[in-house]
């Protein structure tokens, strides 16, 4: 048997038999892992403080067989202000779900980790913040994070920058996960419908986005005009790249309060 110490956010949490969870949790080094803890429902238990749902805390794990087994949870921050606000509640558990899909099994995830933990550090104590923007920069930045960003740079048919020229608009596909500037579209009117059309402030809130380090993905404004068309691309990419749906999202938008 061995004993493994590592730091991570609980993703989800499954309880079985009356005081048992099963924990699924993120790591820098071991990406996901699913950690059984026994008796944390307890109230006698000293480790149920640290092994709620988006606590970020340290893990000593007893090992043995493929099983991880919880020894001791040392809460590091439990984000206390998402928990007073339900909508602020409902984005985590979206984030959540979401960085559970994408994130992988034993590989390195430090990056997704830190993403996630500015992502709560955001929700849990930045009031200036909309949710609308950390919500959308999070879905694009960890699609980013993971492997799958979009092409915005410059415009795949004649390679000329975005902002370089005197278009307006970028044309987004998705099939090919690049941009075609305004006058290369409007030579190939037959496929026009495939593109998504975004201004330029869009494109390059999309770029900022994308380049941003990973403590400053949501460092950014955009106005009220912008804003909405920058949410709709942001969300959509996500469900594009992981080609399905996700529950938490329906929730998010069944109690949703806010404008975008
Ligand atoms: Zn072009």
């Amino acid at each position: 048997m061995e004993t493994l110490t590592f730091d991570g956010i609980v993703l989800k949490e499954v309880l079985y038999n009356d005081n048992d969870k099963i924990l699924t949790v993120l790591t820098a080094n071991k990406g996901i892992v699913s950690v059984t803890a026994k008796g944390v429902k307890s109230i006698k238990s000293k480790n149920s403080s640290a092994v709620q749902l988006f606590c970020y805390s340290e893990f000593e794990i007893l090992k043995y067989k493929n099983q991880y087994v919880l020894k001791t949870a040392t809460l590091k921050d439990g984000f206390y202000g998402i928990r007073g606000d339900v909508e602020k509640y409902a984005l985590a558990c979206y984030f959540a779900e979401i960085t559970a899909f994408f994130a992988t099994s034993e590989n390195d995830e430090t990056d997704v980790l830190r993403l996630l933990l500015n992502a709560l550090f955001i929700l849990a104590k930045d009031e200036n913040k909309p949710l609308w923007l950390t919500k959308a920069a999070f879905e694009l930045k960890l699609a980013c994070v993971c492997g799958f960003a979009p092409q915005f740079d410059y415009c795949k048919t004649c390679g000329a920058e975005t902002g370089t020229t005197s278009s307006k608009y970028v044309y987004f596909s998705f099939a090919d996960n690049e941009i075609v500037c305004e006058e290369c579209v409007s030579k190939n009117t037959d496929n026009t419908a495939d593109f998504k059309k975004l201004t330029l402030s869009v494109s390059f809130a999309i770029q900022y986005v994308i380049h941003s380090l990973i403590n400053r993905f949501a460092s950014f404004t955009l106005d009220d005009k912008n804003a909405p068309a920058f949410c709709e691309f942001c969300e959509k990419y996500l469900i594009y790249t992981a080609e399905r749906s996700f529950e938490s999202l329906k929730f998010y938008y069944s109690i949703k309060k806010q404008l975008y």
